[in-house]
């Protein structure tokens, strides 16, 4: 078969919403961006036919930047002489849930490094603290790299960790996922979770019938068939346990890491990547415009081509800050950048069910 007839057998398949495979999205990255993102925005379409673009009032609270894990590409943790060490008590986490819930804020997000002070009992403790005196906040925290790493403070199992987890109030985990292809991780984050131990996380969430999402963090050096093996493992375990309610790919900022020669990726490889992963997750119900990491700017653009939500709008974040980027939104600005886009915005909650309409 031709090229051209290949393209065109491939747009079949995409505009008769069919599954593609990996060669096939591979192949998407060298489309026009124009065709690529009128073809990402019909498949949204066909999943989220609303034509209206959620945000959630929410609250990442980084409690620890301690962490035994010392990833290259992180600029967040603790390194002596150049990041000083924190952790927050349960009183100061409290009074910055408190804060959100006064903004009318609906989500915690709490995570942390993988720190050799916390035990489960800890984090146990944080997650009841927290929802006695807040039952209305929904908890969305923690991360499969810090389930496994109370899993194995504990020496108890991944399965005994989320149910204990859950048994004290968590609600949620973020799937927070970086490149789940073992030769990057070898390199840039050799003793946090492999690939094969995030899968088993989110099938233990499965098994509790805990909810997540799933984040791609690409830009790190991999090749375009390695960052399909990131959505490949994505789209496998959400066949097998349908917890993905959001993908969210963002690019690796270099800055302030120990991976200073990596060029950081640019706009276009931005948007192409949101609209391929809308059209290859078929199986994913919300994909995320990044604006945290990219912008506003380019997180609008993505809400054509592809993406339906914007995540949250936060109170406070500090992991992306500490690569020196530094981006702040308020609701108003969310609003108008979305009704700019000719749909409406509305707040939902952590099942994405609408709050309030603008
Ligand atoms: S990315 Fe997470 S696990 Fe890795 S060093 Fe940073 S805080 Fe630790």
């Amino acid at each position: 078969m031709t090229s051209r007839a290949q393209s065109a057998s491939l747009e079949d398949k995409i505009y008769g919403c069919q599954r593609i495979n990996n060669s096939e999205a591979a192949s998407l990255f060298d489309w026009r961006l124009t065709a690529l993102g009128r073809a990402a925005d019909f498949r949204r379409r066909a999943v989220v036919p609303e034509q209206h673009v959620g945000f959630i009032l929410d609250r990442i609270i980084n409690f620890t930047n301690v962490c035994r894990a010392e990833c290259a590409f992180c600029a967040y943790h603790a390194r002596a002489g150049r990041v000083a060490a924190y952790r927050l008590s349960t009183d100061d986490i409290c009074a910055r849930v408190q804060e959100l819930a006064e903004a009318g804020g609906t989500q915690v997000m709490l995570q942390g490094g993988l720190d050799p002070e916390y035990g489960l009992n800890d984090y146990l403790e944080m997650v009841k603290a927290v929802k006695t005196r807040f039952p209305d906040i929904w908890l969305h925290s923690f991360s499969p790299a810090e389930i496994v790493h109370m899993a194995e403070q504990s020496g108890k199992s991944i399965d005994a960790v989320i149910m204990a987890l859950k048994d004290a109030g968590l609600d949620s985990v973020p799937g927070a996922s970086d490149l789940l292809v073992d030769r990057i991780r070898d390199k840039v984050s050799p003793r946090k979770l492999s690939a094969a131990q995030w899968c088993d996380v989110m099938e233990g969430l499965h098994a509790h019938g805990m909810k997540s999402s799933a984040t791609m963090t690409y830009g790190m050096g991999e090749t375009i068939a390695e960052r399909m093996e990131h959505l490949d493992t994505v789209r496998r375990v959400q066949d097998r346990t349908g917890i993905i309610q959001a993908f969210i790919p963002w690019s690796f900022s270099p800055a302030q890491t120990r991976m200073p020669d990596i060029s950081a990726a640019d706009g276009i490889d931005y948007l192409k990547t949101v609209a391929i992963s809308r059209i290859y997750l078929d199986n994913v119900e919300h994909i995320q415009a990044g604006w945290l990491t990219e912008g506003l700017k380019p997180a609008q653009i993505a809400l054509a081509m592809g993406a339906d939500d914007m995540g949250g709008v936060l109170m406070e974040e500090t992991v992306v800050k500490a690569t020196g980027v530094r981006r702040t939104a308020h609701m108003e600005q969310f609003i108008d950048l979305i009704r700019n886009t000719g749909r409406a915005a509305v707040q939902r909650d952590s099942q994405y069910r609408i709050i309030k309409r603008f």
